[in-house]
């Protein structure tokens, strides 16, 4: 099965071809969410990018099991193993059980993923539910001489580790430099050395969320949980570990280093990592107040935004950058692609509506091929896109008659805007626009009547409904076989 995928590989910084460790069978494991907090702009560049990357494999004959998980314990809120744990910490805030801000933050993230049309994961396991697993995956790393424990706590060595293993060979970081930039924080802890990462952690009489264990009565590190959940349902070693850029160090260096500690084996064939999202030109934080939520841009509720802008447009806009550049997020720049986005649709629903002619003036095949030949160079989205739109420039030229498609170009085309757009992309159309829902056949009656008004010299109803279809932003347009409409672009 060879089909020519090209990914880039964080672990060896170069684009490779894809092989997967059993065709055609594909372990992909990302990094899903810590729930204490509405999903932003963040969770959805990650989700997209690999649903995509799911859909693709899919799409091409492999058979995917796709793991992404939910934190629901041990991320505290410094990556140093300080501070306390983020979802206790919100609990305490909103006075609930910290599975209540669990699920009611699990809730809203599959909303919002729902909306932004993603495939579900195979697998979505909690780090709470494999506690037992963490443990032994703890025993296993002390075993083996890569653990040590201090007053109920288990750390990771990292300077032992070291002696013999790469740690840093994903994120590039060197241990001597690590220990020197950090000197100042030793001593402030029960680490060997200040680099040393938690792997459980005793919990403090006010901490909830605690189990049993050899060692105390504790809760496991962050880290953890992606070693553990990943070998247990891809197996190790597994083909595809994903994440944003941001998760790369410390989290995925730890999990390397647990997972090579424990099992003896590197667990990842190929790391790939989505870089980040700024907000006009700056990094997205609560501080700067220009932290949006997924909720707000869907309804237009933040001071930053002009307008709400539809799921749609929003997984348009993301998938327009290719998802290892940054990419800034702007009013300016969504309106762009929420113009984009109905051009395409309008167009997709205008190609599956075309009469063919004998011939076709543009060359489809070709057209076909660089589509998959752009999704397949390491999942160049935006490539794709402007491909599409060529798809959209021929669509037009032959509704005007200035080009013309023949039968089976034309089905080509349907198929491209079907396979890519629908099936890779994720894009969906609006309901009304592929004729399923009521709006397609409200909108033949209306014109109908404005048809009949207009015949009967009535037009104080014919101009009342062309009036009223403006302000909805939808454009009516009177052709020889009967007057169609799109949404404005
Ligand atoms: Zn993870």
């Amino acid at each position: 099965m060879a089909i020519n995928l090209e990914f880039y590989n964080t672990l060896n910084r170069k684009k490779e071809v894809f092989e997967p460790l059993n065709p055609p069978n594909v372990g992909m494991y990302v990094c899903g969410p810590t729930v204490y907090g509405d999903p932003h702009l963040g969770h959805a560049r990650a989700a997209i990018v690999f649903d995509v990357v799911f859909r693709l494999l899919s799409h091409f004959g492999y058979k995917v099991r796709y793991v992404r998980n939910i934190t629901d314990v041990g991320h505290l809120e410094n990556d140093a193993d300080g501070g306390e744990d983020k979802i206790a910490k919100k609990a305490r805030l909103e006075q609930l059980e910290p599975m209540e801000i669990v699920q009611l933050y699990t809730d809203q993230y599959h909303k919002a993923m729902d909306a932004l049309n993603m495939l579900h994961p195979s697998i979505e396991p909690r780090a709470s539910g494999h506690i037992i697993e963490q443990i032994a995956m703890i025993e296993e790393i002390m075993e083996n001489g890569f653990g040590y424990e201090k007053d109920g706590s288990v750390y990771f060595d990292v300077v032992e580790y070291n002696k013999k293993n790469h740690y840093g060979k994903l994120s590039g970081r060197v241990v001597e430099e690590l220990l020197d930039n950090t000197r100042d924080l030793e001593g402030q802890d029960d680490k060997k050395n200040s680099v040393d990462f938690a792997l459980w952690k005793k919990a403090q009489p006010e901490h909830i969320m605690r189990w049993p264990s050899p060692w105390s009565v504790g809760f496991p590190g962050w880290h953890l949980e992606c070693s553990t959940m990943g070998a247990k349902y891809l197996g190790s070693p597994f083909d595809i570990h994903g994440g944003g850029m941001d998760l790369l160090f410390p989290h995925h260096e730890c999990e390397i280093a647990q997972s090579q500690a424990a099992n003896k084996q590197d667990p990842v064939k190929y790391w790939m990592h989505n870089n980040m999202i700024t907000i006009n030109g700056q990094k997205m934080s609560k501080s700067l107040n220009n932290f949006i939520t997924l909720d707000q841009l869907f309804e237009g509720d933040h001071e930053a935004l002009d307008q709400a802008y539809a799921p749609m447009t929003i997984r348009f806009f993301i998938l327009q950058a290719h998802y290892r550049g940054t990419l800034d997020f702007s009013n300016d720049a969504l309106k762009a692609a929420e113009k984009g986005y109905r051009k395409l649709m309008n167009s997709i629903a205008t190609a599956s509506k075309l009469s063919p002619g004998e011939k076709s003036t543009s060359d489809i095949p070709a057209l076909v091929e660089n589509c998959e030949k752009a999704i397949k160079d390491d999942l160049s989205t935006s490539i794709l896109i402007s491909h599409l739109f060529e798809g959209v420039r021929i669509t037009n030229s032959v509704k005007i008659g200035e080009e013309t498609i023949s039968k089976g170009d034309l089905s080509l085309l349907n198929k491209m805007f079907e396979d890519y757009a629908f099936n890779i992309l994720g894009f969906q159309a609006e309901a009304d626009q592929t004729g399923q829902g009521v709006i397609g056949p409200l909108m033949d009656l209306i014109l109908d009547i404005r048809q009949d008004a207009r015949v009967n010299k009535n037009f104080d109803i014919s101009d009342k409904i062309r009036d009223a279809l403006t302000t909805m932003k939808i454009t009516t347009k009177d052709e020889k076989d009967g007057t169609s409409w799109t949404y404005d672009e």
